[in-house]
Parts: structure tokens; C-alpha cells; sequence
């Protein structure tokens, strides 16, 4: 398959890249007729085209064949995250995105310093996307925001294994175990959890993981809780 990955909203035999994919593809990568290019269409697979033709603002590439991608994550991974200041949650969409988590979910939590906005959701999408086709993944984990960490939790309600990075814990409630098919893991933010949020999480059934003795910045923390369970996932061999 060829390096040069897009994503597009729908499969035909000839499809129009468009937008930002055709601003990528016809200003930084100057692909032009001829060209061999990956489309992806989220769905796990990826599809072999050539570029045909080169039109106003789009260029129009024909698929030629398909293959199921074997680089998307077997484990089902959702991150949840406080929103973090400045640009550090794009940081850890991007990372999150290259470990292999399948959905990232920002959250608004009480010594929660940033917020949230319609923009910067967009961006993060963008950062997914981004990060998806450098790491040669066939899809972009969706980033969504919830505006209370209650919302968030119930968000991993189906998930077999639920973590919850807990800063003022001495110890793991438990070992994180390998053989769930499904993690949500959650992260506070720079101000950290309550003992009412900690309550909480416990009470819908979260686990509570520490990460040592020292105490991590948010993006390390959910960095590091990310590669220990995909490794524990048997994600990492
Ligand atoms: N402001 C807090 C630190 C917050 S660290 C304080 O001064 O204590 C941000 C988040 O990273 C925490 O909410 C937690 O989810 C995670 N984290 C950082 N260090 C951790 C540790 N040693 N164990 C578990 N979680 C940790």
C-alpha cells in the first residue's frame, strides 16, 4: 500500500479528495495523475488508487483494490482525559492515537483549569486524523467532550476493565490485567482528582491505579497508563 494516506467519507471507484486531504496532497506531497495513494474510509480497511485526474480544488483518484488493515488495535481502548491547558490535549490525542486507543474523551473535572469548545474539538479531530495516517493506522479514533466527569465515567460503562489514575492513592487496587478485551482508562488533569471524584469513580465500578510514587504530569501520566495496558493487551510485541 502506498505511504501517502487519505481519509475520505465514502468508497466509489472514483473518489474525490477534497478540502484539507486535497490541500495535503496537492501542496505538501505535489502528487499529481499517476500517483499511487492509500484511501481509508474508517472502516478497517484500506484501498489501493491512483490519481487520475486533477481538477479545481480536488483531485480525483480511482481505487484499485483493498485490504483489511493489520495495524488497528485488537484490544478496544477508550481514553478519557481532563481538558489540559494550552495545546497539551492534542499532545495526548496524538500520542494516544499512535498507541492504539479506538476513542479519546475529553472531560471538564472540578480543578479543571481549560475548557472546552466546538473549535477545539474540531482540532483534536484534525490531530487524529493526522496522527492515524502517519502511524499507518486505517482509522481515526473519534475525540469526543463531555462537560462533567460523571458524564465521562458513564461513558466506560460497557468496558471490561475500567482504570482510574488516582495521584493521592499509596497503592494499585489490583493488577492490570491482560486478559480484558476492553480498557477505559481515565487521567485527571493539571489540578489533579478530588476525593469526591475518586468516590465516584469508585462507585461506577472504576479500579484505582496508582503510577508510582512520583507524581506525573497529566499528559505523562495517560502517556504511560496508555503503553502499560496495550503492553499488558499484548498490543506491544
Ligand atoms: N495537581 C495534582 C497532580 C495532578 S497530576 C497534585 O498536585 O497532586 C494529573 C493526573 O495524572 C492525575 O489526576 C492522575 O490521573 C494522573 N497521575 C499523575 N501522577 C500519578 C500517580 N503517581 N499515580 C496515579 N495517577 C497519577
Amino acid at each position: 500500500m502506498a505511504r501517502n494516506r487519505f481519509f475520505v467519507e465514502k468508497i466509489a471507484d472514483e473518489v474525490l479528495l477534497t478540502g484539507d486531504e486535497y490541500r495535503h496532497a496537492k501542496n505538501v506531497l505535489r502528487l499529481g495523475t499517476g500517483d499511487e495513494v492509500t484511501l481509508l474510509d474508517g472502516s478497517g480497511a484500506e484501498y489501493s488508487a491512483i490519481v487520475v485526474r486533477s481538477e479545481k480544488n480536488a483531485l480525483a483518484v480511482h481505487v484499485v483494490g483493498s485490504a483489511p488493515s493489520d495495524r488497528e488495535p485488537r484490544a478496544d481502548v477508550l481514553l478519557l482525559i481532563g481538558a489540559l491547558k494550552g495545546d497539551k490535549t492534542e499532545l495526548v490525542v496524538q500520542k494516544a492515537v499512535e498507541l492504539g486507543a479506538n476513542k479519546i474523551g475529553v472531560f471538564s473535572s472540578r480543578y479543571c483549569a481549560a475548557y472546552m469548545s466546538e473549535n477545539k474539538l474540531e482540532r483534536l479531530n484534525r490531530v487524529s486524523r493526522e496522527a492515524a495516517k502517519q502511524c499507518m493506522r486505517a482509522r481515526a479514533p473519534e475525540v469526543v467532550c463531555f462537560s462533567a466527569l460523571g458524564e465521562a465515567l458513564d461513558a466506560g460503562a460497557g468496558y471490561e476493565s475500567k482504570l482510574f489514575a488516582c495521584e493521592f492513592l499509596e497503592k494499585s487496587e489490583g493488577e492490570i490485567g491482560g486478559n480484558s478485551s476492553s480498557y477505559c482508562l481515565v487521567v485527571g488533569s493539571e489540578g489533579g482528582f478530588s476525593e469526591e471524584e475518586w468516590a465516584l469513580a469508585k462507585q461506577k465500578g472504576y479500579m484505582g491505579v496508582s503510577l508510582g510514587r512520583r507524581i506525573l504530569r497529566a499528559e505523562t501520566a495517560a502517556i504511560a497508563l496508555l503503553a502499560v495496558v496495550m503492553e499488558r493487551a499484548g498490543e506491544l510485541k
